[in-house]
């Protein structure tokens, strides 16, 4: 088998794609059920994979609720993501212990991981992606970031169930995958098959789907998988128009519509938190009582905090609207000018995941709108 083959496997089978994974060293890292949602995190073995359930979401709202059937990858996305593997939210970044005449330093190597995630969502691998370039711009600043990245084994599965906060089709992001994979998986389930359609992207994918039982696929199969993915395009919850929106944005600093969006932000930085391309963090020295042990960490930061724009004697962005305009206009125009690409991939995270219910792809139409662009 090489990068570019497509084979079918049976549902059952993955679990065999689990082991052999897990016995090429990787720590396996999919979705599963945790409060009430559809969280990332470890993957002992296929039945902790959220079996039979999908989600309902909407601006401010997330369900879970039983599907009809036995789909493995029957939901869209949760609140969280490999983000949190890859850059944990709080990270020792050193520590130290005051010695006689200094200190000494108690900081011990990171131990390497490496991480198989399986069950990325083509948005998801996009994020990634962009999150490789925006570290790839700041050469140096991230070693933990990119050990972990290099290590990583990516299992991205197509998706068949788009939520209601979804528009990666709009951003060019899904609901097929893109290159950057591993292995990519459509799953083809239907009165009497659970199989998956595999896509083998890279050498080591490659290897790790040979040891699995398969079966060549039949252009019967592709067009099974093609069909899916069309049907999901048409279920897109969301639509967002990039069609002018760098420019318009890149001029509305001064847009009475922040004032607008100020009256419902309640400056919480959950959209930030959810949002698996947000990368800002801060470092936090803290020490012990006895004045002896002191401790450096990365924490994960938000623009939507005062302090986060605190240069000396006071912050830069001291309103809501100032600073939702900040993340909006970074999000959709300014990243383009720093990393070449768009800081959004449709996810719909950060739309679900607002306790007020704030839409990027309403408020970047409104922009559009008062200035005589979009519908
Ligand atoms: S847009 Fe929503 S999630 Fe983001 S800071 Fe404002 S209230 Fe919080
Ligand atoms: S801005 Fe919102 S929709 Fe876009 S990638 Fe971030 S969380 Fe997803």
């Amino acid at each position: 088998m090489q990068s570019g083959d497509t084979v079918v496997v049976q549902s059952r089978e993955l679990e065999t794609l689990l082991g052999a994974l897990r016995e090429r060293g990787y720590e396996t890292i999919g979705p599963v059920l945790r409060d009430g949602a559809v969280a990332c995190g470890e993957l002992h073995s296929l039945s902790d994979l959220p079996a039979g359930w999908t989600d309902e979401q909407d601006a401010g709202r997330y369900r879970l609720r039983r599907r009809d059937d036995q789909a493995l990858f029957g939901y869209a996305v949760g609140p969280n993501s490999w983000k949190r593997f890859l850059e944990p939210p709080s990270q020792v970044r050193w520590r130290g212990r005051r010695v006689d005449g200094g200190f000494e330093d108690l900081a011990s190597p990171e131990r390497p991981r490496r991480y198989a995630f399986f069950g990325l969502r083509p948005c998801d691998l996009a994020a990634l992606l962009i999150k490789d370039r925006v570290y790839q711009a700041c050469a140096g600043i991230d070693s933990s970031y990119r050990s972990r990245r290099e290590g990583a084994f990516l299992v991205v599965v197509n998706c068949g169930s788009p939520s209601g906060t979804c528009f990666c089709a709009s951003m060019g992001t899904g609901p097929r995958t893109g290159p950057g994979f591993d292995l990519a998986l459509t799953e083809l389930a239907g009165d009497d098959r659970h199989e998956f359609l595999v896509e083998v992207g890279s050498e080591e994918g490659a290897a790790v789907a040979e040891s699995v039982p398969h079966r060549s696929a039949e252009p019967a199969d592709l067009d099974s998988a093609a069909a899916l993915l069309r049907e999901a395009e048409s279920r897109m919850g969301r639509h967002l128009q990039t069609e002018g929106l760098k420019e318009r944005l890149d001029r509305s600093y001064e847009d009475p519509h922040w004032n607008e969006v100020a009256e419902r932000c309640l400056t919480c930085g959950n959209c930030t938190m959810v949002c698996p391309t947000c990368f800002c963090a801060t470092m936090e020295d803290t020490g012990d009582l006895g004045g002896t042990l002191t401790e450096r960490r990365r924490i994960w930061d938000s623009c939507f905090s005062i302090e986060f724009s605190y240069v000396h004697g006071g912050a830069v962005r001291t309103s809501a609207g100032a600073r939702y305009r900040q993340w909006i206009t970074h999000k959709l125009a300014t990243w383009h000018d720093q990393f070449g690409v768009s800081g959004c991939v449709g996810c719909g995270r950060c739309i679900t995941w607002c306790p007020a219910g704030i839409d990027i792809s309403a408020e970047a139409a409104a922009v559009l709108r008062d200035h005589g662009q979009g519908g």
